[in-house]
């Protein structure tokens, strides 16, 4: 294993701290003095956070159970082609059907996923085996797409894709919808349904109830998150390999004890 110092340069390649922090807590993506920063609304990083305790915590796990960022890395990327997978084995136009699912809302979404393709565990390369009994996978994919908060283009040198458009939920089976994400739906239905009010005191009322669930920044993907076990995002194996990171406790983290349980491997 890399000592930590050169892990720290490699992550601070060309930034200075409060910069790179500023990228990977929750903001909404804008331009800044014409040059575009990819920020993330869900964040990578809760605003709580330090990015050099949050890597360091996680360097110390990885040393301690022996095992590499790579190998890391590569379990993430199982957890993205095992959805793959099965998302091939859906009949029917899968891009209706996400454009259906997603009119329908996240929620409903998640619920009806866990269901509409038959479980199945399976057995990747590398002693990988992804146990369907225990785990339900949701892939979401949003309207946009997120970019390496430290800039990166096209693929790394590990191969992984340096911009995403989706994560996948891990969920415990039976577990796929919380009380959290009941509540919300239930506290924003009625707010939401309420044509006497404009878009604004909409917008006013929906983030005073999610204030009052504890969600102060991130909206449903912070929900989901903290419905799930763990989540793999598109970035994740990227962000590991390359960056050593499997972000904080805000929106997107991939816990690696929870991603080895998720391949098998705990
Ligand atoms: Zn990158």
């Amino acid at each position: 294993m890399m000592e930590f110092s050169d892990i720290e340069r490699c992550i601070l390649n060309g930034f200075s701290l409060d910069e790179l922090e500023k990228r990977l807590k929750p903001c909404k993506p804008q331009f800044e003095d014409k040059v575009w920063i990819d920020t993330s609304s869900g964040g990578f990083l809760a605003p709580h956070e330090k990015l050099l305790g949050v890597v360091r915590a996680d360097y110390d796990l990885l040393c301690s159970i022996g095992k590499t960022y790579e190998e890391m890395a590569g379990f993430a990327a199982k957890v993205l082609e095992y959805e793959k997978i099965r998302e091939d084995k859906v009949d029917g136009n899968w891009l209706m059907r996400r454009a259906r699912e997603l009119s329908l809302g996240f929620e409903k979404f998640v619920l009806n996923r866990g269901r509409e393709i038959e479980r199945e565990s399976m057995s990747l390369e590398g002693n990988v085996c992804l146990d369907a009994e225990k785990f339900t996978f949701a892939r979401i994919i949003s309207g946009g797409f997120q970019s390496c908060p430290w800039g990166c283009n096209g693929s790394d040198v590990f191969g992984y894709q340096t911009v995403g458009s989706g994560e996948v939920y891990v969920f415990e089976s039976g577990k796929e919808i919380s009380d959290l994400m009941e509540r919300r739906f239930e506290g924003h239905l009625p707010i939401s349904m309420n044509h006497n009010l404009s878009r604004t005191e909409r917008d006013t009322l929906l983030k005073e109830f999610d204030t009052s669930l504890g969600i102060e920044f991130g909206g449903m993907s912070r929900v989901l998150y903290l419905s799930a076990y763990t989540v793999v995002t598109d970035l994740t194996p990227h962000l590991i390999a390359s960056h050593y990171f499997f972000e904080g406790e805000a929106c997107y983290r991939t816990d690696p004890r929870k991603l080895l349980d998720v391949v098998g491997l705990k």
